[in-house]
Order: C-alpha cells, then structure tokens, then sequence
C-alpha cells in the first residue's frame, strides 16, 4: 500500500450515480462515466493489508484483493490487470453485477465502512480494455480434443475460455438467438451495458471459441449426437424453471412472470421490438418478490413510465446495521440496502403507500380480482409475522394492471429434452446431480453453474465455469490439470 495509513485519512468514496430524475429516462448504466478512475486508486489505498484477507475467502473466485488494491493504490495498472485476470474471466460483469461478499468480509469492515473492492475490480477491468491489456489469447496449439458446452451464461462462458485457451476445440451451444444467458435477456442495461459482453464474446471468438446461437440441445441437436460428436460435454444451463404464486386470480391477464417481462424490455434495447408487449407504460405495476430479479424489475417500469410500481416482500424489513449474533462478520449479511432502483422509485415516489422506497414489507399476496374481461385489477395483500402466518386486520387491496412475479426459480427448464434424453439423475430439488468432479452419472457429462448449484450469482457462475473446465481438462487429458479450480461443487457461501 502506497499509504499505511490510508484506511485512517481516507473516508469511503462510492463510484457515484447520476440524478435519479435523469437517469430514469434512458436504460444506460446508473453510474457518472468517469468519475470511478480520478477517485480509485486512493480508495484502493484504504486496504489495510491485513495479512489474513478474509476478502479472499468470501469472493468465490479467490480474487487477490489486497495484490492489486496494493497495484491501484501505486497506479501500476498493467500488474494489477494480470493479477485479477488470473482469478476471473470477466471482471468487468462481477465489478458491475456483484453483490460484493468480499466487502461483507472486508477486515477493515468491523468498525468501518469496507474498502470499495467491487469498485476497484471495476476500475481496473475497464482500464485493461481501454489500455489494451486483454488481447485475445489463443492456444499455441491445439489438443484435438472437443467439448461441447451447452449454454452461454456466464458459467458456459468462463468454462468455454478456459477450455479453448487450454488448447481443446470449443462449441457453445445456445438456444437463445444471442450469446449471454441472463446477462443478455434478464438482467437490465442499466445495471450492465451490453457493450461489455459484446467485447468478451468477440475476444472469445478471436481465442478460437466457436459459438451456435438458436440451437437447443436436446431439441435441435439430440443428446447422443452430442455424446457421439464430442469428448465431454458441460451442461451450463442455467436454472430457469420459475416459482409460481398458486393463488386465486393467477390465470388472470396481466398476471406474468419477471423473467416473461424481462426479457421484453431487454430485447427493445436490442432493436428486435418497437415497444414491448408487457410495457409497463401508464399501469399499475405490482411485484411480487423481494430479491434482485423484483428489483430489476422495478428499474425497468420506471423506465417504462408507470403509473406507480410497489414491490412486495414477505420477509420483514431489515435493519441497517449487522446482527452480530445472528450474521457475524465476515459473513454476508441480510441488510437493508438501497439498491439504484429504490433509490429512483423512493426519490419518484413510485409507490405512495409503501414502507420504504417502493417495498411493502412482511406482505403476502393473497389473491388477485379482475374486470369482466378477465384483466387484472386489484392484488389484495395481507401483513404477516415472521412466521408467514397473517395478521388479522392488515388486509389491504392495491389497484394492479400488471403483477409481476419475482419467487426465484427451481432448476434446469426440462422442455428441451435434455435432462430425459440423457437420463441424468436430479438432486431432490430438481437440479443436475453432480460428484466431486462436476461429473454427471452419465460418462462424459459434466454440469455446472445455476443447472447443478440452484440459482446463485454471476460471481459463483464464473468460478462453477473455471472449475467444471479443470475438471473436464482432467478428463480429457487423464491427468491433473494445471488450471484453477476456484470452488468445488458442494461449496456454498460462508455461514455462521
Ligand atoms: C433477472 C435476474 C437478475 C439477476 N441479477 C444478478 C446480478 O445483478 N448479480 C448477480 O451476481 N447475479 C444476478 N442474477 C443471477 C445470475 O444471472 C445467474 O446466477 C447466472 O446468470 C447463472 O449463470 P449460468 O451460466 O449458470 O446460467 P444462465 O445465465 O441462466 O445461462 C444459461 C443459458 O443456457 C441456455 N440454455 C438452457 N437450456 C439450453 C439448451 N437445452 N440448449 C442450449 N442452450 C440452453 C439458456 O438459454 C441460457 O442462455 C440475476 C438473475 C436474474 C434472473
Ligand atoms: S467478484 Fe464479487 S466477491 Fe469477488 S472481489 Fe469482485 S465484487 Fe468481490
């Protein structure tokens, strides 16, 4: 660290956001363009040096924190990209999309506000592309070795480069017309442009990674032809099969699933569709749900100009500040934290009769009531105790045209055929059963990402993808591999 005593003169500084009231009116990231970079590198200087970084443990892909903090804080920034590309594939998705357990780690974070990693990670991966520090880097030669990876998420992704960058010949199957999964279709401009995908998908290519959009395997290309063509086969799916609201009203029109909306708005950004069929424009929006996909949802009918958007959660609001007993540091605590999006619908007052920014707190949804013309009109909600169990007299009715449900989702989306034509054995849950080498009980198969570990984060989904490619890189070659394997499948968060 340039300064030892940095952490002491230096109070946290935030890559800020633009005025909500302009921001709300285009879908371009929410942060001010450049004024990360002035900022970062006395920021990156707050990193004590700790000598045991339990940020290290809580970033799933072993990022070296405190290395290129030490790197930012001189403003040696080749070093400082090589450090973190050595960890992560696409630093640029996890320093915008992250939820930032390092800083839940951070050492500095027992009595203070934690270094700004996800800031610096960010800093430093945008400096390496405007500096030309992440050339393509392809194979000095090939294995003739040939793997198919089914799906283009950031799992599919990260394992497709490690693989073809170790010399195998790669094939990204993708059922969706583009490359991205839910960086492409779910998750919203204004948290990530696309442009960043756009760059690591042509590097990609440029590294000898081959890519077939519009293809679904099991559908268009059948399991054994697969299994026939190629030498191992990773199934990086995704765990798309959404929870359902089973209430009175559901069948009601109006009533739909984020990840049916989503992908709407996200495919005008595209130029595919003028205006999108489930535009929230002049309607009153209810989300159902309380996590990030709710959230996202809101951003976007801001955007879309509602009438009012509340989001429903049913857990409890809250509190600013850890509790120590239940979620000691260094563990990622449940917090109330204001995400771009309540900060807009708080600052628009997008919903006059919420707790809190646009969220109703401890509220179950208990049916919903519609016109003569089978249209959604009314959410009528009720209060419930920790327990789920609902408080009499807290019923309230909200005018609704457009619910949106936000519940999460089960596991691997069985309608292409994949999962039966393959015969690949579940877990309980409905995800891709695994052992410790992320190989399926089918030979040659191996699963990773949200289809084997339910739905997590970007950050897991890079270090399942680093992983599962070492593994398979084991398999084709029957011997250890020299790649990094961040995780093993049955790693999970770290608890108390
Ligand atoms: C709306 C939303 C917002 C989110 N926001 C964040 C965030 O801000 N930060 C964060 O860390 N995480 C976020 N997440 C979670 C994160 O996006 C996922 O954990 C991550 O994308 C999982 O990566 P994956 O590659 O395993 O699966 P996915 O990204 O789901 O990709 C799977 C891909 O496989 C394809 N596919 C499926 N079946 C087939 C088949 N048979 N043949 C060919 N292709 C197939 C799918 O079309 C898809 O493109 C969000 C999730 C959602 C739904
Ligand atoms: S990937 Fe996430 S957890 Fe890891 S260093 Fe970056 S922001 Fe922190």
């Amino acid at each position: 660290m340039a300064d030892p005593k940095g952490f002491m003169t230096t109070p946290r500084e935030d890559w800020p956001r633009r005025p909500v009231r302009e921001r709300v009116h285009d879908w371009n990231e929410v942060y001010v363009p450049g004024a990360l970079l002035p900022i970062i590198s006395e920021q990156a200087d707050r990193c004590m040096d700790c000598g045991i970084p339990f940020c290290h443990e809580a970033c799933p892909l072993g990022n070296l924190i405190p290395e290129w903090n030490d790197l930012v804080s001189r403003e040696d920034w080749r070093a400082a990209s090589d450090r973190l590309h050595a960890t992560n594939n696409f630093p640029e998705f996890t320093g915008r999309l992250c939820p930032a357990p390092c800083e839940a780690g951070c050492v500095l974070a027992i009595n203070q506000p934690a270094v700004t990693i996800k800031n610096v990670e960010c800093a430093i991966a945008d400096r390496a592309w405007e500096e030309g520090f992440t050339p393509p880097r392809p194979p000095d030669r090939l294995s003739a070795r040939t793997v198919a990876v089914i799906g283009s998420g950031p799992t599919g992704l990260a394992a497709a480069q490690q693989l073809t960058r170790a010399g195998h010949t790669v094939v990204v199957y993708e059922k969706d017309d583009r490359i991205g999964g839910l960086m492409r279709y779910g998750i919203p401009e204004f948290k990530m442009e696309r442009r960043h995908l756009e760059r690591r998908i042509d590097q990609m290519r440029a590294e000898g990674t081959r890519f077939r959009t519009s293809t679904a395997a099991g559908r268009d290309i059948a399991a054994d032809e697969l299994r026939a063509r190629y030498d191992a086969v990773v199934l990086a799916t995704g765990a798309t099969a959404w929870r359902d609201l089973a209430v009175p009203g559901r069948e009601l029109t109006g009533v739909h699933q984020a990840m049916e909306y989503l992908p709407q708005a996200n495919r005008v950004r595209e130029g595919d569709l003028e205006v999108s069929p489930l535009s929230a424009a002049g309607k009153h929006v209810i989300i159902v749900g309380g996590g990030d996909t709710g959230a996202d949802c809101l951003g976007t009918a801001v955007r879309e100009d509602a009438a009012s958007v509340t989001q429903l959660d049913i857990y409890g609001q809250p509190g600013p500040e850890r509790d120590e007993g239940a979620e000691p540091w260094p563990t990622y605590p449940r917090l109330y934290r204001l995400s771009a999006a309540h900060e807009e619908a708080g600052e628009l007052r997008s919903a006059p009769a919420a707790d809190a920014d646009a969220r109703l707190f401890a509220a179950s949804t208990l049916r919903f009531t519609g016109d003569a013309d089978g249209r959604v009109r009314e959410l009528h909600l009720t209060g419930v105790d920790a327990g789920r169990r609902p408080l009499p007299g807290t019923e309230r009715i909200l005018p609704a045209d457009l619910v949106l449900l936000a519940l999460g989702f089960s596991g691997p989306d069985r309608e292409d055929g994949l999962v039966d034509q393959l015969g690949l054995e579940l877990e309980p849950r409905g995800t891709i059963a695994r052992d410790a080498r992320f190989a399926t009980n089918v030979p040659g198969v191996f699963a990773a990402g949200d289809a084997a570990r339910g739905q997590s984060l970007i950050v897991w989904a890079i270090a399942e993808g680093r992983a599962v490619a070492a593994a398979v890189d084991h398999h084709l070659t029957g011997a250890p591999s020299p790649m990094p394997a961040p995780i093993g499948p049955y790693d999970r968060p770290m608890t108390a």
